[in-house]
């Protein structure tokens, strides 16, 4: 598995379990949504009633599981985990629903890939607290209502937009979670430094932050990296040094940028001439879902300012034929 990708394996995932803030006040950036969030779980104790649920979108490894967790952790409530992809039918998501305590949260990912007849009784199960239980098939089957205990939904898409807009209202809130900044990162790998006892320079941390992709996932990840690198060929300490020569082992850009990344602004680079060109053609020329190229690669390297996203296709900016060391036609768009 790349280094540098947003997505977590199964060892991955343990590690980061232990390196997961656990409240809300530990919970690094995103200052907008910390304070939105805020207000909504103290309002909602101050009346004594479950929050209006809640919807979080953003790029893998922002921090969206994080958040959920840290929801119910404040509230004091339990947490039940699922997530779309394992609601194929509806009776998958009655079973979750109905087994629900009193101000459980319930935390959905990727909510944008869950069945259709299960969305809609997700519908009925957000607004009124019930699900309708069909017993029996065809003519003859009839719907059995069932209340269940009032819940708080946290559901976590990669791009709200992909969400029906009947199941998008039902949330009483969106937490838009967006990069992080370098000092923010910064402030993670040092918390992360501190739990995994490693001793980590100031510069060695802001280097290893200005190449995480805006992403905490991936900088805690490339400092387990420069972490083995310092241990086995270094003293232990995790020098500025020992940082960029770990980094460049593992072929992280300057920029942060990852495999998928280049494959892009390369096949848009060299095989488009730098556009404009439509994401389907690119994702196809890169051998990827168009989805992928949207959710995972494009978002970053927009905000670095490599890609323009015009009415006619994606371009290349002219910092992006500078960091790929080619050279534009004289004729390339920007
Ligand atoms: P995915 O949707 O791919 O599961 P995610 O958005 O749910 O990703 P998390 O699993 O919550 O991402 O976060 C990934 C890792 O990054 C966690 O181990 C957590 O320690 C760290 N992390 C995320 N956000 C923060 C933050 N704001 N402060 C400190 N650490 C963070």
């Amino acid at each position: 598995r790349d280094v540098v990708s947003p997505d977590a394996d199964l060892d991955e995932r343990a590690l980061e379990g232990a390196l997961r803030p656990k409240r809300l006040e530990d919970f690094v950036g995103q200052e907008r949504v910390r304070e939105q969030l805020s207000l909504v779980l103290r309002g909602a104790q101050r009346r004594g009633r479950a929050p209006d649920h809640v919807l979080m979108s953003g790029g893998p490894g922002l921090g969206k599981t994080t958040l959920a967790m840290i929801i119910a952790a404040e509230l004091g409530a339990p947490l039940r985990i699922t997530s779309g992809p394992a609601i194929e039918r509806s009776g998958d998501l009655a079973a979750v629903l109905s087994t629900l305590q009193e101000g459980e949260v319930l935390f959905l990912d990727e909510i944008h890939r869950m069945a259709r007849p299960a969305e809609e009784m997700l519908y009925v199960a957000m607004e009124d607290f019930r699900v309708d239980v069909v017993v029996g098939k065809g003519p003859g089957a009839t719907a059995i209502p069932l209340d269940i205990a009032p819940f708080t939904l946290v559901g976590a898409t990669t791009r709200a937009g992909l969400l029906p807009a009947p199941l998008r209202d039902r949330f009483g809130f969106t937490a838009h979670m967006d990069f992080y900044r370098a000092d923010e990162l910064e402030l993670i790998l040092r918390r992360s430094a501190g739990l995994l006892a490693a001793d980590l320079d100031d510069d060695a941390a802001a280097e290893i932050a200005g190449r995480s992709r805006g992403t905490p996932r991936i900088a805690n990840r490339l400092l387990r990296r420069v972490r083995d690198y310092a241990d086995v060929r270094g003293d232990g300490r995790l020098t500025l040094d020992i940082a960029r020569s770990a980094l460049s082992l593992y072929e992280v850009d300057v920029q942060g940028l990852d495999r998928l990344d280049r494959a892009v602004l390369d096949a848009l680079l060299r095989r488009f001439r730098g556009g404009p060109v439509g994401l389907s053609t690119l994702a196809v020329s890169v051998g990827e879902e168009p989805e992928t190229v949207e959710v995972v690669a494009e978002p970053f390297l927009v905000r670095s300012g490599f890609i323009a996203r015009t009415p006619r296709g994606r371009v290349a900016t002219p910092e992006a034929w500078a960091h790929m060391g080619l050279t534009a036609p004289p004729d390339a768009a920007f």
